[in-house]
């Protein structure tokens, strides 16, 4: 420790201080206290300037975990977007088409979404976190649109087929039997008279015998023998404009006389080989406002008698259950 001196003006000289040792003591420890206090706050200073403080790490561990859930959020929506786009495919495809409505097109499904900058609120943040945000939140939007557009075309399904259910249950579509088609609708070569006239029908290949399952629902028109070749033959008048007929027959069905009212499904007559034919098989035709039109354009349930009527016992099963 260096000397410290006075001058002591009596004696008229310096004069050494004498400390005493605690002093001393004290003097150094206060010093090196000083110097450590100052040194950790430097320390700190510059430590939090780089690292931030422990509020801020803790916010920026909060915000990273934020964007990465948003991030996860993203991808359920894009996932989302993709299902309700084949969503509507179907819609267009089956449903629409189906019922014979107009499909939305992919623009009208669009309609309105995204364009408006309603995402400037987000500019004042960094870039990437922007872009983000931008991203979902037009995302979610685009969503919200299609979604309420997939809304008011189920909709309008419901009431369209609602509207229309007499028509659809009187509508001749169900095969009226299980069997392949072995002669279609149009010109041919009559495999008896041999000559070239018009075929009005289809004809199933049965074995005599062969249930007959009435296509719509309607009311027998006639069930009697026809004179000209067509045998024994039951007439279903269903109503909307359609006829349809089953010729060859073996026998009706029970209770089957005209005034008789059928629903789709119901046994109606018997496959066989009655009137002019070449082997058993069923002819049956589809008349149209008094035409007969091409019954294999009506076939598009594409189910078989015996599938129908599982599916409607199931149908009503859950029905009464419900
Ligand atoms: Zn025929």
């Amino acid at each position: 420790m260096r000397k410290l001196y006075f001058y002591d003006s009596q004696r008229c000289d310096f004069v050494a201080v004498d400390y005493s040792k605690r002093d001393k003591v004290f003097h150094t420890v206060t010093t090196w206290l000083l110097v450590g206090i100052v040194a950790a706050g430097l320390f700190l200073t510059s430590l939090i300037y780089l690292s931030g403080s422990p509020a801020e790490i803790a916010l920026r561990a909060e915000n990273n975990e934020l964007v990465r859930q948003h991030r996860a959020h993203q991808a359920n929506l894009s996932r989302l977007s993709i299902q309700l786009s084949e969503l509507s495919a179907r819609d267009n495809e089956v449903y629409r088409t189906v019922l014979g409505m107009e499909p939305i097109s992919d623009d009208e499904r669009r309609a309105g979404a995204g364009g408006a900058d309603i995402f400037a609120r987000y500019d004042g943040l960094n870039v990437s976190t922007t872009a983000l945000l931008r991203e979902t939140s037009a995302e979610l939007e685009n969503l919200e649109q299609r979604l309420s557009i997939q809304q008011f075309s189920f909709d309008e399904v419901k009431e369209f087929y609602n509207q229309n259910a007499s028509k659809m249950k009187h509508l001749p579509i169900l095969r009226p039997l299980d069997g392949i088609i072995l002669s279609g609708y149009g010109m041919r070569t009559h495999p008896v008279l041999g000559v070239r006239r018009m075929h009005e029908g289809l004809d199933f290949r049965a074995s005599v015998g062969t249930p007959i399952y009435a296509p719509g629902d309607g009311v027998i028109k006639y069930s009697a023998n026809r004179a000209g070749g067509y045998g024994l033959v039951i007439e279903i008048e269903h109503g909307h404009g359609y006829m349809t007929r089953f010729a060859h027959l073996s026998g009706f069905g029970d209770g089957i006389r005209v005034g008789k009212r059928v629903k789709r499904g119901d046994l109606i007559g018997y496959s066989g080989r009655s009137g002019v034919v070449s082997g058993p098989h069923l002819h049956y035709e589809i008349h149209k406002n008094g035409r007969p039109v091409d019954p294999l354009n009506y076939l598009f349930a594409d189910l078989t008698p015996q599938e129908y009527r599982v599916f409607t016992r199931i149908n009503s099963a859950q029905t009464a259950s419900n």
